[in-house]
């Protein structure tokens, strides 16, 4: 049946439909019967009753709606009395769309609203949303059996209220999944249904929490976990910020910002100037400065026994260190040792994992949400969000 389609292109030159004043193409197409029965490979099949002709949206061309219309085919088996109803290739039982039309719905939808993609293609919007909710499902299983490097990071819905995306990062860089909310066991859940797949993880890259890395742990006991440098960087940055307002705090005194958050090699000369100030005003807080520059530092080494040492002797340092923040870090930074020797055992190998590809892609489901003017239902953002991180050519593989 899969390629029972002949066009018997009955095009009939562009009528005006009735009311609308739009015009309407209708592509007539005759249904080829299957050669044996699907059920039991019997030859014999008869005609078993009639029924109507049927019509749907197919194809979006130049403007217009160009319809698919055919007389569905009954047949019965002789032999096994079983009924069949045929139709042409890329119709769903009882959908009022092609499948090439469904595709392109969720094209256009990508980078537009419902109510921006429904003006363009000419249809109410509460129908685009509908055949969004109903046939797209964001979820792509990636390779099985070769090693893939995935990645997770939460993307905010509304103000306290998360969801979580998935993504691969090697052998393909790509959005894998979005779920529902960034609840454990959530996302256990899909680390399970990821192994239960067959699939095999070298490395996990996420940020510095400690139950995420606990379910990979749990989950993907090989697995390598890396944790992303920017998240060490402004964990980093968020710890020197409350030093510098409890100082400011104790002495009545501003304490620039800037100068101390921003990466050293990027200061201006005035910059310079303030932080040699706090140099020597705030020595204390200027030893955390200093802690957070060796930790950059860190962070972009190449070689895994230098780095070692070099983190080694900063832990020594923050455990000393005249501010008491000094020792909260260290417990912090000790408890990644391993995961921050992982990024740079995969650096010296060329390759830099990080977090910043799926942040991109959280930028982008920023963007729609925005697009949308925000989105009251939950399902309605993540379809669509999950369909603008997307590469076009992924979209069939999306829809159920
Ligand atoms: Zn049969």
């Amino acid at each position: 049946m899969e390629k029972g389609i002949i066009g018997s292109l009955l095009n009939q030159p562009a009528s005006e439909s009735a009311g609308t004043g739009r015009k309407e193409i209708e592509l007539q197409v005759k249904v080829i019967p299957p050669r044996e029965c699907p059920r039991c490979g019997n030859g014999v099949l008869h005609r078993h009753g009639t029924v109507s002709k049927r019509r749907v949206l197919d194809a979006f061309l130049d403007g217009h709606w160009i319809y698919l219309s055919w007389i569905p085919l009954r047949l019965r088996c002789t032999r096994c009395r079983k009924t069949f109803l045929c139709r042409p290739a890329g119709v769903r039982p009882w959908s009022r769309l092609t499948d090439r039309a469904i595709r392109t719905m969720v094209e256009y939808s990508r980078r537009m609203s419902y109510t921006s993609t429904a003006e363009l293609l000419q249809l109410d919007r509460h129908r685009v949303r509908r055949v969004i909710l109903k046939y797209v499902e964001p979820n792509i299983l990636p390779e099985q059996g070769q090693p893939v490097v995935l990645t997770l990071d939460e993307l905010s819905f509304s103000r306290h209220d998360y969801m979580s995306m998935a993504g691969e990062l090697a052998p393909t860089r790509r959005v894998l999944s979005l779920l529902d909310n960034d609840l454990m066991r959530t996302i256990e859940g899909y680390l399970r249904y990821l192994k239960d797949s067959g699939v095999v993880v070298e490395a996990f890259v996420i940020d510095m929490k400690d139950s995420w890395r606990k379910a990979v742990k749990r989950v993907f006991p090989q697995a390598k976990v890396v944790v992303d440098p920017f998240h060490v960087v402004q964990d980093a940055n968020r710890r020197l910020d409350e030093c510098r307002k409890i100082e400011q705090e104790a002495y009545k005194t501003d304490i620039p910002r800037y100068p101390l958050l921003k990466p050293r090699e990027k200061l201006t000369p005035k910059q310079v100037q303030q932080l040699e100030v706090v140099r020597r005003k705030f020595p204390a807080l200027y030893e955390l400065y200093q802690l957070k520059e060796e930790l950059r530092d860190i962070l972009r080494e190449r070689d895994v026994e230098r780095a070692r040492e070099k983190i080694y002797w900063w832990l020594v340092a923050a455990d000393t260190a005249a501010n008491a923040e000094g020792r909260v870090w260290a417990n912090t930074i000790r408890s990644w040792r391993e995961e921050i020797l992982n990024l740079i055992y995969f650096t010296a190998q060329g390759r830099r994992y990080t977090n910043g590809y799926i942040e991109g892609k959280i930028t982008v489901a920023k963007m729609i949400k925005r697009l949308g003017f925000g989105f009251r239902n939950r399902q309605s953002f993540l379809k669509r969000a999950f369909i603008g991180c997307c590469p076009r050519s992924v979209i069939p593989q999306l829809l159920t």
